[in-house]
């Protein structure tokens, strides 16, 4: 039987096949599809577009036994912004690495969401590109529910303290004073940082990439997000890798 569907989604991956066909992972609020297109690599044809690698568009498509074929699309987003540029290229690859890891059967437009604003800020470059980096890493862990707990300082309470200390492993918060045994692995912060994670994981997508960091809490930010996040998944990512041996600075020391 065929049925057939129109959805949105953003091409997240995507093969060649057959002389000019392709095959491509659609990334949709009901999690990833893959479809094949027809001749959609042939010069000149009107999807070639809309099914390369980080475009946005509305698909319509055929479903026959357990495979997806595009009938028609109509693109919404291509992101040009990002296509000469490696770095952010790099990172739009790693998100879609993490995606694909991390993605299910069940609904998750706020993922969708999450990975459309990041590469509107790539595109744009009106955010540095770690910021973008971070601000998906950490959101991406809130949304799966595995963000940590910097709600106060998980001894005293205290809500903002002067010297707080990140640690992985418990994924909490704790001031320097309460600091019981200091383990090598224990982050050592500024407030400003402890800020920042608390805007990342409870603001509203609307002011999610509204905010600046500066000076030695950026990098501070950005290794704690990454960091954060590898211990939480504990899996190897390729992309990652990647991503720091194209940008010079490598991972941000802490
Ligand atoms: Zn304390």
């Amino acid at each position: 039987m065929t049925t057939h569907l129109t959805v949105r989604g953003l091409v997240i991956r995507e093969t060649p096949v057959h002389d000019a066909d392709k095959l491509f992972d659609l990334f949709t609020e009901n999690g990833i599809v893959t479809v094949q297109g027809k001749s959609v690599r042939k010069a000149g044809s009107k999807y070639g577009a809309v099914t390369q690698l980080f475009a946005y568009g509305e698909f319509c498509l055929r479903q026959s036994g357990e495979r997806y074929y595009l009938d028609s699309a109509v693109s919404l987003n291509l992101f040009y912004g990002i296509r000469n540029d490696l770095d952010a290229l790099a990172l739009a690859s790693y998100f879609s690495e993490l995606i694909r890891k991390t993605a299910t059967d069940q609904p998750q437009p706020q993922l969708l969401r999450l990975y459309l604003l990041s590469l509107h800020h790539l595109a744009e470059h009106d955010r540095p590109v770690p910021l973008i980096k971070a601000i998906f890493e950490l959101r991406l862990m809130t949304e799966l529910g595995l963000m940590p707990n910097l709600i106060g300082c998980d001894v005293c309470m205290e809500h903002l303290p002067a010297k707080p200390v990140l640690r992985f492993e418990e994924a909490d918060m704790l001031c320097k004073d309460c600091l019981p045994e200091p383990q090598p692995d224990d982050l050592f912060v500024t407030p400003a940082v402890i800020q920042a994670a608390r805007h990342v994981i409870f603001a509203d997508f609307d002011r999610l990439f509204q905010f600046r960091l500066s000076g030695e809490s950026m990098p501070l930010f950005s290794f704690y997000a990454e960091h954060y996040l590898r211990h939480r998944l504990g899996m190897q990512l390729r992309t990652l890798q990647f991503y720091h041996e194209l940008t010079d600075a490598g991972a941000p020391a802490p």
